[in-house]
Parts: structure tokens; sequence; C-alpha cells
């Protein structure tokens, strides 16, 4: 055993996989419980979008965290997972009509609503049940977030949301519709945020809202303030819980709920990156002119984010003890994006040995895919192996 990984276990599977230390997953939500228990009306939804593991999952539910679903897929595999449905949230830019009555049937706590047309086919869909689905208008609050562009979320020029300027409009219009009633105001920034003045200025933003709504005598019983804080991918080890105590304070400081208010936030990345590790064998190591190449038999279909967003992820020879020598890392895949690194230093690197790709556990397994007729990779957690 090299260090924190139980190297002699993983010789027996076939590689590519995941493994998740759920240890580490059940200290980070315990850090979680422990900031979030401090405000009775505070409220955590893990973002299923960042990893539907079935046992990541149970455990996360286990620990009390409710769901922030984006599709009828995700509805599926929370109820599976044995979430209460008063705990799942639905939200999406573009819910189809089964994914919505999916929602209703359901009994879910809330639809985060993203436009006039959605508000007006969830009505007519709750409608036809005899039901009325409480609902939440996601508002862009044009804030910027110091992260990677194609992760912001509330700028403007983004799909995402309702313009702040036809808040008071909309309300106005939900109010008329017989089968929604608007709880809640939702918003969400972007992804991977390290810098909690974006959440500051999230804070500002919907303070403003809520002043406004009171001015033409609205309010609304919950503000979800969405995800986005980000985990260190540079130093996995030193880190590994993030920290929660500097995200919420920021919110306990800067957001000033009304008395009968809940909050309610919407982790992802945060709760499940750390745990997760990639594992992935060398195949061949190739001596270039000027570089040497690790070829290893993982691509960007089991880990696709630094071909999609240029990410860096910490790579390690957990079976070299070796002096270091710098290596691009490399898939088998036919696209010159399937790169994981370059030029990083790894321990002398040979054909066969496994190489960890850290901090993987959020936006890693469930965004792996097919192509080339690749099989997907398996999930193992430290507790079955
Ligand atoms: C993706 C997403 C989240 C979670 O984001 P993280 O950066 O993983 O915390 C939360 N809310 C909404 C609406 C999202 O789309």
């Amino acid at each position: 055993m090299k260090g924190i990984f139980p190297t002699d276990r993983f010789q027996k599977l076939r590689t590519p996989f995941y493994y998740y230390d759920t240890e580490l997953l059940r200290q980070t939500l315990k850090a979680i419980s422990a900031e979030v228990s401090k405000h009775d009306s505070w409220h955590v939804h893990y973002a299923v979008k960042a990893n539907a593991n079935p046992s990541l999952l149970r455990i996360i539910r286990e620990a009390g965290l409710g769901a922030d679903c984006v599709s009828g897929g995700e509805i599926e595999a929370c109820v599976r997972a044995g979430f209460p449905s008063s705990k799942i949230v639905f939200a999406g830019v573009g819910k189809s009509d089964w994914e919505i009555n999916l929602g209703l049937d359901s009994d879910i706590f809330c639809f985060n609503v993203e436009s006039i047309p959605e508000l007006e086919v969830i009505n007519e869909l709750a409608r036809q049940k005899g039901k009325v689905a409480r609902v939440a208008f996601r508002l862009n609050p044009n804030v910027g977030a110091h992260t990677h562009a194609n992760i912001t979320t509330g700028l403007a020029e983004n799909k995402f949301g309702i313009a702040m300027r036809d808040m008071v409009p909309v309300m106005e219009h939900a109010v008329k519709l017989d089968s929604v009633r608007v709880v809640g105001l939702h918003f969400h920034i972007g992804s991977q945020i390290l810098d909690m003045s974006d959440f500051e200025a999230l804070c500002n933003r919907v303070n403003e809202l809520q002043d406004e709504l009171e001015r033409h005598r609205m309010s609304v019983d919950h503000i979800n303030v969405g995800g986005g804080l980000g985990i260190d991918y540079e130093h996995p080890n030193r880190a590994p819980v993030p920290d929660f105590k500097g995200y919420f304070s920021t919110y306990a400081k800067k957001l000033k709920l009304r008395p009968h208010q809940t909050l309610h936030f919407e982790l992802g990345r945060a709760v499940v990156a750390q745990c997760g590790t990639l594992l992935t064998r060398t195949l061949y190591i190739k001596r270039g002119a000027v570089k040497q190449f690790a070829i290893v038999d993982a691509g960007f279909t089991d880990l696709i984010r630094p071909a999609l967003y240029q990410a860096y992820h910490k790579i390690e020879n957990i079976s070299s003890d070796e002096p270091m020598e710098a290596y691009d890392v490399v898939g088998p895949i036919c696209e010159s994006t399937d790169v994981f690194a370059k030029h990083i230093d790894l321990n002398r690197t040979h054909r066969g040995d496994l190489l960890a790709i850290r901090s993987a556990g959020a936006y890693g397994e469930i965004m792996a895919s097919q192509y080339n007729c690749r099989p997907l990779p398996k999930g193992y957690t430290s507790e079955e192996l």
C-alpha cells in the first residue's frame, strides 16, 4: 500500500474504475451538518448531477440531506436511494412533460421554474391531476463568479433563470394560476467558486430583490441560493474537507432572511469531489523527441473534465517510488483533447503501473460516455472493496 490507497485490493479490478473513500465522504457530510445544524431553518440539498452513484446517494441521504435533481432520471435515482420526496427539488431549464408529471406524482417539495412558458405547462399538468405544484422562480442575479467561463451560470448572458426585472411581473402572473403556488426564489451563480466575495455579491442581490418584493407586498417561504462551493484540486490531501465554515458563515452574515423564511443550499461538487479517484493503468510509455507520454487506459470517456473545461486533476503513480520524471498523461481515445495532464511529474512510470487521478468524485463517473464503444467505468466504495 502506497499513500492513502488500498493498492493491493485494486490489483484484481479491471481498470479504469472509480474508487470512493466513504470515510472521507462521511467526514465531509459531518462537517456540513455541523454548520447547518446551527440554524433551524437551513436545509442542504445534494446536487445529484455531481454524482448519482447509488452507494454515495444512500450515504448522503442517511446524513439527512435532501436532493436537488435536474432530470426525471435523477428523481427516480433519488426515490430509489430512499430520499423522501418532501426533500426533493427539481431544477433545470428544459423540463419535459413526463419529468414534470413524475415530479407531480412523486409530490416533490418544489419545482425550480426558469420561464413563464414552463410555469404554464406545470400549471396545466398539475391542474389535470387535481394538484397544486409548489414552485420557486429561478432568478438570474447577474452576478459573475470568478471561475471557468463554461461554468458560470448567473450572468445575464447565460441561458439560466428569469431576468431580475421580470421577477415582479412573473410573480404577479403566477398568482393568477390556480394550480401552482409560489413558495420560493432560487439562485445559482456557478461552480468551483472559491472566492467568498462571489457568494457575498449573491447575498446582496438577494437582499435587494427581497426588498423589491416587499415593496410590492409579496414574499416567499424560502430562499434557495444554489451551490457552487469549490474544492482544492491542487492539494487534495491538504484540504480534503472544503471550508464549509467560511462558506456558510458568509450567508449567515450577509443574507437577510425574513423571520418565517427557510434557506436552502444545493451543494454538489463540495460534497463528493474529494472522496473520488479515477484509477487507471499505464499501458505504454512512449518516449518522443521532446517529451515522454504515459498512455493510460482511461480516456475522456471516463473523466471528461480536463477535455471539457481544461480542468486540472492531480495525478499520482501509486505503484512506483522511483525518482520523479516529467510526463504527459494521455488516454487512448482518437481525439487530440484526450489528455489528462501535460508535463507533470510522476514517479518513474512503467507499463502496468496504477495512476490515481485525484478529486474526481464530482462530474466524473456521472459524465462518462461510451464513445468508441468503451464500457462505462465501474465505481467501488472503500466499504465494498
Ligand atoms: C449544478 C448545480 C448545483 C451544484 O453545483 P456545484 O458547483 O456542484 O455545487 C446546484 N444548483 C443548481 C441549480 C445546479 O445546476
